[in-house]
């Protein structure tokens, strides 16, 4: 029979303290790093948002594909600049519906402090939000990235 002693009761003892992360990822970067893991060049990524667009948006007879994809790559190459956030969350719903990539990590990375962001690979962007799960190498490494998980 066991009784109540037969356990050490737990003290509390004050939550640690969260420890800053000393690089953390920009919403330009996690950008980048979700583009690049889906081999897509910047003017992939404008073309693929262009053709969602036309496909989407009450036709102007005058919009040609070209002028679309010379535009969303202005997009592209403005989001992809350092320290640069989306204005509109259209545009990052828009990327999120043509790459795998996490409108809610982007917004998350955009609006919250370090320590609340989400556990991400710097070396691919993967993130635990993603469908599939990661493998973690390392705190900031997937194992696809860093097999040997001796960091990156
Ligand atoms: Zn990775």
């Amino acid at each position: 029979m066991l009784h109540r002693h037969d356990f050490a009761t737990a003290t509390r003892r004050a939550p640690l303290p969260r420890r800053a992360d000393p690089r953390p990822l920009s919403p330009s970067r996690y950008l980048i790093l979700r583009r690049k893991a889906a081999g897509l060049s910047v003017h992939d990524l404008a073309q693929r948002m262009a053709t969602l667009y036309l496909a989407t948006q009450p036709r102007n007879p005058d919009e040609h594909l070209s002028h679309v994809v010379g535009t969303m790559l202005l997009v592209v190459q403005a989001l992809e600049l350092r320290g640069a956030t989306a204005r509109r969350p259209a545009t990052i719903d828009a990327i999120a519906a043509v790459m795998p990539f996490d409108a809610a990590v982007y917004w998350q990375l955009a609006h919250t402090g370090p320590d609340r962001h989400p556990r991400i690979c710097r070396g691919c962007g993967a993130s635990t939000h993603d469908d599939a799960p990661v493998a973690w190498a390392t705190k900031t490494s997937c194992t696809r990235c860093d097999p040997a998980g001796d960091g990156m």
